[in-house]
């Protein structure tokens, strides 16, 4: 079967939380902007086809769903509250404090 670039076969909830609780190993046992190109790789590598908007919504599920220390500025500890797009990490957790600063 020729899978296309972006192109979503078959793509089931439990695929998608599959993909989820794959995501969430990675970032656990590594960083969120990390494991967003890991997912990447594994994608080209096995031909599964999930959208930018997949990766996104898992990110925000796993920041909401477990303790994430911010990762926007390296020194920072603050717990994130929720992410922002990063022009080279991909979605990158951050807290209200950096997010306040990296808006400034
Ligand atoms: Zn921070």
């Amino acid at each position: 079967m020729d899978i296309q670039d972006g192109e979503r076969v078959d793509w089931t909830d439990q695929q998608d939380e599959d993909a989820y609780n794959m995501f969430v190993e990675l970032a656990e046992g590594d960083m969120v902007g990390r494991a967003q190109e890991i997912m990447r790789g594994v994608q080209r590598m096995i031909g599964v086809a999930f959208t930018d908007e997949d990766l996104a919504a898992w990110v925000k599920r796993y920041v909401d769903e477990h303790t994430v220390i911010c990762e926007w500025f390296p020194a920072c500890e603050n717990e994130a509250t929720t992410v922002q797009p990063h022009s080279v990490l991909g979605l990158v957790p951050i807290c209200e404090r950096c997010q306040e600063r990296a808006s400034a």
